[in-house]
């Protein structure tokens, strides 16, 4: 039993911008809008927090 599951909640569905830097990171879409990238603690790594999706 080695295979992790894919629905671990862990999964990028969207990449998403830092709105500060313009970092682009995989991320996920939080239900407020905002996104949180996938693999850091939620936030860029300039420190901002606020994220923008990219088309
Ligand atoms: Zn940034």
């Amino acid at each position: 039993m080695t295979e992790k599951h894919l629905s671990n909640g862990n999964e990028p569905t969207v990449f998403a911008k830092c709105t500060d830097c313009k970092n682009i990171y995989p991320a996920q879409e939080k239900t407020n809008g905002n996104f949180r990238p996938v693999g850091t603690d939620g936030s860029c790594n300039c420190g901002n927090e606020e994220f923008e999706r990219v088309e």
